[in-house]
């Protein structure tokens, strides 16, 4: 009787199963990271920190095991790569995590989507146009029938044969990228619904190169033009007959003709798509005598003795030239040299000023080595870019010591004078109000507060009580007309002053289907 019950249950099961539509079957992929053309440095295979598999779930909390979006579809996560802006990938580095993706692609073939989650702006010593030639390896692959959706930065690159190679395109609508993971779910859950509804890729396409490249220090979305310009991109998606549209800043960095500013529209009403993307191309090029930096700029030894006199505190200045988050090397030792030759700084009762951060692996060891409270004399920073300054002699008390950080590993705060610099094993961003508490240090009771960064980070805008920008050198030089490009389209605003107004009419991509 029993073994009756159990057959029938099976056997209801099993139809069950059968009847049931399959989930489609999507793989989650890509590599991020913009790397300067313009820096002597180099990013290897180690900097991508890699994730394999299901251990990519835990960098998309959309797709967290119980999340509606994780049970429409049979996930295959292959290969997620994520690196600190730096200097360009090495041949080999991207030679190996791009085989890495085909091996793995290959054996869970065949996909009915790909989430291609890429920032858009690498670039690798000797090929232009990395995240082309990933795609196009990627779509030989798996054919032309899989629904392929790519997620950007708004400072990623999009070249022709990348748009013509994916199917779903889209990128972030804030700089700073408060929306980078809502953007990432915008692309997979376009996706989805696109194959669950059986309207597959959308038939139109549209792509128009705006011949503008302009820093991201200058196109915040927090102030105007960028405001308004990216406020119009969420209500021009929403409209029927469209899936997506987006704005790209580029990426200002490197030298290679796809750096530029593009508008890109998607949907199935060829008109409305068309009309979009070119609305949005005029609405960008309109605006392109507005754009100026979000924050007074100013040189180096003007924002110190402005700091200096304000009472606004904590006044925060922003280290530029070397943002090690725009792709700057992060160890060039010019800013520190001048702080620490200022005599207002010389002794521990000055005014009390963080400088955040200069890689000095040597410093960092001695620095263990000695303890908390003990005097520490050492080189830092310049190993990578020494152009501008050599490497920089540091004498005082470590202050703090703290070890494990994903990015620099093993952090001291040394104190010179007044001036308490956080030494790094290797180069890290300081973007959080926790990076430094967690050093002992607290920004707003500071002084000043000097940060190699471009604008400031949202915890860190929302601390400054003063802040300004300084124009100090290195590989992400914001003053752009000092960079020698060759390889960029010309003219190109704002290179070539008075250049007539361009074609901005959309071009419509072929579909995917058709690429090569
Ligand atoms: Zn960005």
């Amino acid at each position: 009787m029993r073994l009756k019950l159990l057959l029938i249950i099976s056997f209801y099961f099993y139809l069950g199963q059968l009847l049931a539509k399959p989930k489609p079957r999507i793989a989650i992929t890509g590599l991020s990271i913009e790397s300067s053309t313009f820096s002597p440095a180099r990013t290897d295979e180690a900097a991508f920190h890699a994730k394999y598999g299901t251990e990519i779930f835990s960098i998309y909390p959309f797709l967290s095991a119980d999340s509606s979006l994780r049970q429409r579809a049979e996930w295959i996560p292959i290969l997620i790569g994520n690196a600190l802006p730096g200097g360009s990938v090495t041949p080999e580095a991207y030679e190996s995590l791009v085989n890495k993706t085909l091996d793995a692609l290959r054996k869970n073939m065949p996909y009915d989507g790909i989430f291609f989650d890429i920032h858009g702006a690498m670039s690798v010593a000797g090929l232009e146009d990395p995240e082309g030639d990933f795609i196009i390896r990627i779509r030989k692959l798996v054919g032309k029938k899989t629904i392929i959706s790519t997620s950007m930065d708004l400072h990623g690159n999009v070249s022709w044969r990348l748009a013509e190679n994916t199917d779903l395109i889209t990128c972030y609508r804030m700089a700073p990228h408060e929306d980078a993971m809502e953007t990432r779910k915008r692309a997979v859950e376009n996706l989805v619904y696109r194959i669950e509804s059986g309207k597959g890729k959308p038939a139109y396409k549209a792509w128009i190169p705006v011949p503008i490249l302009l820093p991201g220090e200058k196109t915040s979305t927090r102030i105007e033009p960028g405001k308004s310009l990216y406020q119009a991109v969420a209500p021009a998606a929403a409209q029927p007959g469209i899936v997506d549209a987006a704005i790209w800043i580029g990426y200002a960095w490197a030298d290679e003709p796809r750096n530029h500013a593009v508008v890109m529209v998607t949907g199935d009403d060829k008109e409305k798509v068309i009309q979009t993307s070119e609305k949005l191309a005029r609405l960008f090029w309109e605006s392109r005598f507005q754009f100026g930096f979000v924050a007074p700029t100013e040189s180096f030894d003007e924002c110190l003795d402005s700091a200096l006199r304000s009472p606004k505190r904590p006044f925060f200045i922003s280290d530029m030239g070397d943002n090690p988050t725009a792709g700057g090397a992060g160890d060039v030792t010019w800013t520190l040299k001048e702080i620490l030759a200022r005599p207002e700084f010389k002794n521990s009762g000055g005014p009390s000023l963080i400088y955040a951060s200069i890689p000095g692996p040597g410093l960092v060891n001695k620095a263990v080595a000695a303890g908390k409270g003990v005097f520490v004399s050492g080189y830092v920073g310049a190993q990578v870019d020494s152009r501008y300054a050599p490497p920089l002699l540091i004498t005082g008390y470590v202050k703090s010591i703290k070890f494990g950080d994903r990015d620099a590993e093993t952090e001291v705060v040394v104190q010179v004078g007044s001036v308490f610099v956080i030494v790094t094993q290797k180069r890290k961003p300081y973007h959080r109000e926790i990076d430094f508490t967690d050093l002992g240090l607290n920004p707003r009771k500071a002084d000043i507060v000097i940060v190699k960064i471009g604008y400031l980070q949202p915890e860190l805008y929302a601390m400054q009580a003063g802040w300004l920008m300084a124009l100090t050198p290195g590989g992400v030089d914001q003053n752009l007309e000092r960079l020698p490009y060759k390889k960029i389209n010309r003219p190109m605003f704002p290179f070539d002053k008075n250049m007539a107004d361009p074609d901005l009419s959309a071009r419509l991509v072929p579909s995917s289907n058709l690429s090569r």
